[in-house]
């Protein structure tokens, strides 16, 4: 991957799928189709609620955290108060749920957000929250497969714990042979030539901070265990 592919500013290592439909990197399309044979054979029906996302996307996103037009959540899946919090602090608030903008690993294709689509109540709403992956949650079983299973098709979860940075993300999986060769190409200066002409919100708090963001968010992720020799 190239510095625009890494930081999401092209999508020349994409592949768009229909069904079910989802943009992925191309090495990353099999051993997808292939998780999600093997859980359709548990009645599960694994969806992607979010795979590649680009530069521009992620800006919205964040930009609109920001701003206070999208929930900012505390580790316990809280709404935090927007208006009591300063523009570090809200660097800090976005930082444990989203990426910086060129930072993303959804921004590499090998990483999916899912869900259990044969789980859904009638009507309801996928949010991406713990407690829906948690005991008793809506897609516990989903979650309990993904941690029996994932390694057998290459895949890991990079925030399956609490390091001090990115809350845990259950539905967050990475295919592990495209992520750690991203992983390793990607540096805070990639990250800050990305931002260079970019209208992030807050970007110079960003940038001032980028080096300690980056050990913290970016570089602080959970490594493939079956994978990890062969891929270090
Ligand atoms: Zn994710």
């Amino acid at each position: 991957m190239n510095e625009l592919e890494l930081t999401g500013k092209v999508r020349t290592h994409i592949e768009q799928l229909e069904e079910p439909r989802v943009a992925l990197h191309r090495e990353a399309v099999k051993p997808f189709r292939a998780l999600r044979t093997a859980a359709a054979k548990q009645g599960l029906d694994v969806m992607p609620f979010s795979a590649f996302r680009d530069f521009q996307q992620q800006v919205e996103i964040w930009n609109r955290k920001f701003r206070g037009e999208r929930p900012l959540y505390d580790r316990d899946g809280n709404v935090r108060d927007h208006a009591a919090l300063n523009e570090e602090q809200m660097v800090e608030a976005i930082l444990v749920w989203s990426a910086v903008p060129g930072a993303s690993r959804h921004h590499w294709g090998s990483e999916i957000d899912v869900y259990d689509r044969a789980a859904l109540p009638e009507g309801y709403r996928v949010r991406l929250l713990p407690e829906e992956y948690a005991p008793g949650g809506v897609f516990e079983r989903l979650a309990d497969w993904l941690s029996d299973n994932l390694e057998r098709f290459d895949f890991f979860r990079p925030y399956d714990q609490d390091r001090g940075g990115v809350y845990p993300e259950p539905w967050h999986i990475s295919y592990a042979p495209v992520a750690a060769r991203a992983q390793r190409a990607l540096t805070a200066d990639v990250i800050a030539g990305a931002l260079q002409d970019a209208d992030v919100l807050g970007k110079h708090i960003v940038l001032e901070r980028l080096p300690e963001i980056f050990r913290q968010y970016v570089a602080n992720v959970g490594t493939p265990a079956a994978t990890g020799t062969r891929l270090a």
